[in-house]
Parts: structure tokens; C-alpha cells; sequence
């Protein structure tokens, strides 16, 4: 490596940080006699990767002392069974967070299901009250959403400066590229959102202070599409053929990582990067929800 001062950001440390640190509040509230803090999931059919997903947000949860509740509904739920499982939960005292693991089986509409969700309990930060709060200048979120959430603390645990950085974030979606350039403005950060229309894209991303990747496309960032010194985070998470693995694929980012690292001051790496962030960062949601419902009972 001929760049001294590149360090990678160790999502996987920094989240397990996170973890342990939400593992002592856990412990300190039922310590002062407060709630342990319960999150509900609800996953409606039998995609694989979802269950996979939900599996690993139920032991996260075990892990730090919060309580989680499955909840699985047959694929051919209808839109009226899901809301009214919705409002039940938000109805139950013992659930401080709802995650609708999403997508949705084709026939339910997400968005109406999104929107059922109280927005006390909305952990996944996907509600639309939420992200348009999000959107507005002086006004606050109760969430943020998971992965942009764990994007911010990267940067700052890795010592970004992000007031007055000029920031691309590359992708626009609702998940990961909107709400993450929502946050980088919030933070004083002057953003630039980059998608498949932007045209010279290297160019616009060569601008950048700070990067967030997150379009989904196996490493299309190269070194040289990189400032010197810039901080880079990789949100993208692609399978590309490899037969010298056993499964027969590895994972890569939407950064070619040992190029950028020549380059960049910082950047995180796929996997190990941003991936166990939106894990820690819904259980923080969580505890925060749980934070919430003892200021709601003390009005
Ligand atoms: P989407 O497919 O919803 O959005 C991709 C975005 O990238 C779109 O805005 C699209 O532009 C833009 N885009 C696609 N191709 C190009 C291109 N060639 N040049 C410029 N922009 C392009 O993806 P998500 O936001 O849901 O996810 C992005 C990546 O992050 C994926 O790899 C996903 O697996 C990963 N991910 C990782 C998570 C984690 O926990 N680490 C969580 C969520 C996602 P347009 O809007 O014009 O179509």
C-alpha cells in the first residue's frame, strides 16, 4: 500500500461498540425499574432472504436485552389482516418498535402498510410523517432510517468533517440515497445527489469530501473517480461469480475498495462496512422508541 494514511472504518468493531453500548442502557433502565424494550416484527411470506434478515434482527435484539416478537403471516395475507396486526402491536405497551420487513408479497400495498405504523414506534424510519420531518428544515424525525443512520455514525466515529464538506451520495432511493443526503444537509454538508441520468459522473464524484455509495452496481467506483483525502462509505452489497469460493460467489461493495484505498483518507469496506451498522442502528432506534414511550407516560 503506497497511501500511509489511509485507515478503513471497521463497521463490524464500530457496531459491536454500538451494541455493547446499548446492552448497558438496556441494563441500566430495568435497573431504575423501567420497561425492557420490545421490538415486534412482522414478516408476511416465505422469501428466504427476508427470514434470514428478521432471524438476525431477532438475535441482535436477544444479544443486547431487548425483548423481540415474531409475528409471520401466510403470503396470501390480505392488506386487512396486515394493517390489523399493525394496529394491534400499536396498540400493545410491550412493543416499543414495529419492523415490517420489507418487500411486501406483490398484492399488499407497503406504502399503506408503512403508514399504519405508529409513528412513536416507527423504528425502521420508513414512515412517511418521518421522512418528511426529515426533509424540513428545523423540524425532527422520532427515526431515522437504519442504514443512512449507520452511514452518519460512521463519519463521525471516523472523524469526518462533515459541516461544510462537499458530499455526493450516489443513489437516490428511499431507503439508503434520499434519507442519507437528508441527514448530510442536515449536518450542514453541501450535497450533491448523483443517479443513473447524472451525467460525468466521475467528474461530480471526484468533488467529493465525503462519498456515500449506494446504487447497487459491483464496485463502478474506481480510484480515480476519488478525491485524495476523501471519506468513503460503500453501502452497496453485490454477489459477484467467484468459483474459488465454496458458495461460488463473494460480496463486493459499489466501491473497488483497493483501488480507493490508495486514494482516500478513509473507507469502509464490503463486507464488514456499513452492513452490521443497520442491524446496531435499529436496535438504537429501539431503545430510543423505548426512551420515548417513558416520556409519554409521564405527560
Ligand atoms: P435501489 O436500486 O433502490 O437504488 C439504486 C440507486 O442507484 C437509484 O437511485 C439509481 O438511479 C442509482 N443508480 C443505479 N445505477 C446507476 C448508475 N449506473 N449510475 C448512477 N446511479 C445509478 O437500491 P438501494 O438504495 O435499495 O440499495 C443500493 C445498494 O445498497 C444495493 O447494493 C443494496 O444491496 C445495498 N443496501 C445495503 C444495505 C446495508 O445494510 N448495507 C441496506 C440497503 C441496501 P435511478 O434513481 O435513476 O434509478
Amino acid at each position: 500500500m503506497t497511501n500511509p494514511t489511509f485507515r478503513k472504518i471497521d463497521g463490524k468493531a464500530i457496531a459491536a461498540e454500538i451494541r455493547a453500548e446499548i446492552a448497558q442502557k438496556v441494563a441500566a433502565r430495568l435497573e431504575k425499574g423501567l420497561s425492557r424494550p420490545g421490538l415486534a416484527t412482522v414478516l408476511v411470506g416465505e422469501n428466504p432472504a427476508s427470514e434470514v434478515y428478521v432471524r438476525m434482527k431477532r438475535k441482535a435484539c436477544a444479544e443486547v436485552g431487548i425483548e423481540s416478537f415474531g409475528h409471520h403471516l401466510p403470503e396470501d395475507a390480505s392488506q386487512n389482516q396486515v394493517e390489523s396486526l399493525v394496529a394491534e402491536l400499536n396498540a400493545d405497551p410491550r412493543v416499543n418498535g414495529i419492523l415490517v420487513q420489507l418487500p411486501l408479497p406483490g398484492h399488499l400495498d407497503e406504502e399503506k402498510v408503512l403508514q399504519t405504523i405508529s409513528i412513536e414506534k416507527d423504528v425502521d424510519g420508513f414512515h412517511p410523517i418521518n421522512i418528511g420531518r426529515l426533509a424540513q428544515k428545523g423540524r425532527e424525525p422520532l427515526f431515522v432510517p437504519c442504514t443512512p443512520y449507520g452511514c452518519m455514525v460512521l463519519l463521525e466515529r471516523a472523524g469526518a468533517q462533515i459541516e461544510g464538506a462537499n458530499a455526493v451520495v450516489l443513489g437516490r432511493s428511499n431507503i439508503v440515497g434520499m434519507p442519507a443526503a437528508l441527514l448530510l444537509i442536515e449536518r450542514n454538508a453541501t450535497v450533491t445527489v448523483c443517479h443513473s441520468r447524472t451525467r460525468n459522473l466521475p467528474e461530480v464524484v471526484r468533488r467529493a469530501d465525503i462519498l456515500i455509495a449506494a446504487v447497487g452496481r459491483p464496485e463502478m467506483v474506481r480510484g480515480d473517480w476519488v478525491k485524495p483525502g476523501a471519506y468513503v462509505i460503500d453501502v452497496g452489497i453485490n454477489r459477484v461469480e467467484d468459483p474459488t469460493r465454496k458458495r461460488g460467489y463473494r460480496l463486493v461493495g459499489d466501491v473497488a475498495y483497493e483501488e480507493v484505498k490508495e486514494v482516500a483518507r478513509a473507507a469502509t469496506p464490503v463486507p464488514g462496512g456499513v452492513g452490521p451498522m443497520t442491524i446496531a442502528m435499529l436496535l438504537q432506534n429501539t431503545l430510543r422508541a423505548a426512551e420515548i414511550a417513558d416520556a409519554n407516560e409521564n405527560l
